[in-house]
């Protein structure tokens, strides 16, 4: 019996079809002690909450289909080396980019996921949001029902433009209610630790926001190759699939991995 090693929740589309069509014996390795990965902060989002169910269904396909998951294990070239399966499925995600811009490694600045994970904690109710893609916007949300005045700054002109249109709907609603600023076409300038004002850029003039408590920056995130990299030489088959391989939505994540699974 052939054997493949995956990563995270994505990948599990693989695993169906590889089983039943050539009957691989497949292990899934997860680092956290959670499956999913960032999927479950795709779920915290107000109105997003079902999406807690896909992680559900495939956790209980995976039980079906035999598929072994060892959580709270780190995936390493040494374990490779030792097992050599018949394909390593490498779906290690991606990490938040961080901008290198004054100000912004004050320890009152997070990363959305930070937020959203609960990892860390807002300290003031002043927030600034750098960065309106879905995330940001998300974000933006989420924060803003708990009573907070959020501002969010974005370079295009237009917010959430990577966002499916019914969760748009219901998210611009959310910003409405909560009156929180949206400022298009602004770059973020540089955040003064001292006084607690952002600067930004708009039409070439400059414009302030004060007393801000916090900053959440959301602009985007880089595929994760590490072990991509340290795996590639060792000679087994190694396949890339997720944000791994490029970041995109989840769905379009499923969407390869399926594909993938056909192809092994
Ligand atoms: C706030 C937010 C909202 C989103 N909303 C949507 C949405 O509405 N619709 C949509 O389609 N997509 C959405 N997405 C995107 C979607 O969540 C991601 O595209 C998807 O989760 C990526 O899946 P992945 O398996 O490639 O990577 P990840 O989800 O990042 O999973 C990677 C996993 O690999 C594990 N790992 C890493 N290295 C190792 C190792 N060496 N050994 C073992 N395990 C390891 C990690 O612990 C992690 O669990 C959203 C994302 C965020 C952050």
């Amino acid at each position: 019996m052939s054997q493949i090693h995956c990563f995270a929740l994505l990948a599990e589309m693989n695993i169906r079809i590889i089983r039943i069509m050539k009957i691989f014996k497949v292990t899934v390795y997860e680092k956290s002690g959670t499956l999913g990965g960032q999927w479950n902060l795709a779920a915290v989002p107000p109105s997003k909450q079902d999406f807690t169910t896909l992680v559900a269904w495939q956790r209980r396909q995976m039980e079906h289909l035999g598929v072994e998951v060892k959580m709270n294990t780190e995936y390493t070239v040494q374990m490779a080396k030792e097992e050599r399966p018949d394909v390593i499925v490498i779906a290690t995600g991606s990490r938040e980019k961080m901008l290198p811009l004054p100000g912004l490694d004050a320890e009152n600045v997070f990363k959305a996921q930070d937020i959203l994970s609960g990892r860390k904690t807002l300290t003031g109710k002043n927030v600034v949001v750098i960065g309106g893609g879905s995330v940001g916007v998300e974000t933006a949300a989420h924060v803003a029902q708990d009573f907070k005045k959020v501002s969010i700054l974005e370079v295009r002109d237009g917010i959430s433009l990577d966002g499916e249109y019914s969760n748009n709907y219901f998210l611009f609603k959310i910003l409405d209610e909560f009156k929180v600023g949206v400022h298009t076409k602004s770059f973020f300038q540089n955040y003064d630790k001292e006084t607690g004002t952002v600067t930004y850029k708009y039409k070439e003039k400059e414009y302030e926001i004060d007393d801000v408590s916090d900053i959440i920056v959301a602009v985007g995130s880089a595929s994760n190759q590490d072990l991509y990299e340290e795996l590639k030489d060792t000679g087994i088959k190694i396949v890339l699939t997720g944000d791994a391989k490029d970041v995109k939505q989840g769905i379009r994540n499923i969407e390869e991995s399926y594909y993938l699974g056909w192809s092994l």
